[in-house]
């Protein structure tokens, strides 16, 4: 049986190097031996303040890029074209008890005790549970961050399973190599995130070729000089090594590199070079609204079949 691999990207933000590096590029090779169901997680963004028209530009523009990054033999679907999702969060929030919200990290460092947070805020881990529980997936990855919601997602399962009866498939936490982490060209200490305030440190996927030598050539280095300076050295040299990763995870070499100017060029030109066919691509499919959600509709459909079972079981075992 082909392995599922099961992804949901929210549109909180215009995607970065880091995404695509991080979570596109892997995801595209996963498609070479893996039914691979992708999606835009529209609800996940609606937990803080937001105004729809720009989630729902995000949205779109968020579909378009994963169709530009080659995302084109998965199944895709915005979350709320599927109605289980939210359907089977009320489900699992039945078996979810307040200590276990309390304990999360996002709603203990954003939310708790903030009168105007929203409760989705709160009660969102229980939409991520359902966002895996619907696909069956054998096994998750997940980097530290999102450990503790698949955790849960796990407790969850389990209690459901043992309270209501089989329904549920556990999924197995697994911790994938560490891969490509991008950080911010301001602040090399910190991941160069879509949610950041500040976009100097942050190539954005659709930053022109200017935007992307402007915020490269002012990117934070070191004092170090010499023909050693070009090195990868995470505690003493973060901006550097970042940079020598970013290149390196371009297709380019740092070979004959002696000089911080001549690095920058160099990331500048393979960053460049690695994003124009993805903002091509991109540019066509948004010329072409129609195709992208014949593309969106279809992965739904699909969506909606492999999560159907699934809801009808926990619906009829909890007694409805
Ligand atoms: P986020 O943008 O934080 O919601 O994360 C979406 C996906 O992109 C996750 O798979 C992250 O691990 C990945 N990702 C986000 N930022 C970076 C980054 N700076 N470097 C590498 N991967 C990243």
């Amino acid at each position: 049986m082909t392995s599922r691999h099961l992804s949901l990207l929210k549109p909180s933000g215009h995607l970065t190097l880091g995404n695509l590096l991080g979570a596109l590029r892997p995801m595209a090779a996963a498609q070479d031996d893996a039914d691979c169901v992708y999606g835009v997680a529209d609800l996940h963004a609606m937990t803080i303040t937001h105004d729809p028209v720009v989630l729902r530009a995000r949205t779109a523009e968020l579909a378009t890029l994963l169709l530009a990054a080659g995302l084109d033999r998965s199944t895709l679907f915005v979350q709320s074209r599927v109605p289980a999702h939210a359907q089977l969060a009320y489900l699992l929030e039945c078996v979810t008890t307040t200590g276990e919200l309390n304990r999360m990290i996002q709603f203990k460092e954003k939310g708790r005790g903030v009168g105007s947070t929203r409760a989705s805020l709160y009660t969102y881990p229980a939409l991520m549970a359902a966002d895996i529980l619907l696909y069956r997936p054998a096994r998750v990855p997940v980097g530290d961050d999102q450990r503790q919601h698949v955790e849960l997602t796990r407790d969850l399962a389990l209690r459901f399973n043992r309270m209501y009866g089989e329904v549920f498939t556990i999924p197995e936490i697994v911790t994938p190599a560490a891969g490509a982490r991008v950080m911010d060209l301001q602040d090399p200490t910190s991941k160069m995130g879509k949610s950041a305030a500040d976009t100097a440190g942050v190539i954005q996927l659709l930053d022109s070729p200017d935007v992307v030598r402007r915020k490269v050539s002012r990117a934070v280095t070191d004092s170090d000089t010499g023909s050693e300076a070009v090195r990868i050295d995470q505690d003493r040299k973060p901006g550097v090594t970042n940079l020598v990763e970013i290149l390196l995870a371009c297709g380019g070499s740092t070979a004959g590199l002696t000089t911080y100017g001549a690095l920058k060029k160099a990331v500048t030109d393979a960053v460049v070079a690695e994003l124009e066919p993805l903002q091509q691509r991109y540019a066509d499919l948004a010329a072409d609204a129609a195709y992208v959600s014949q593309v969106y509709a279809t992965g739904a459909a699909r969506a909606r079949e492999l999560a159907a079972p699934v809801l009808a079981a926990a619906e009829a075992a909890i007694g409805l």
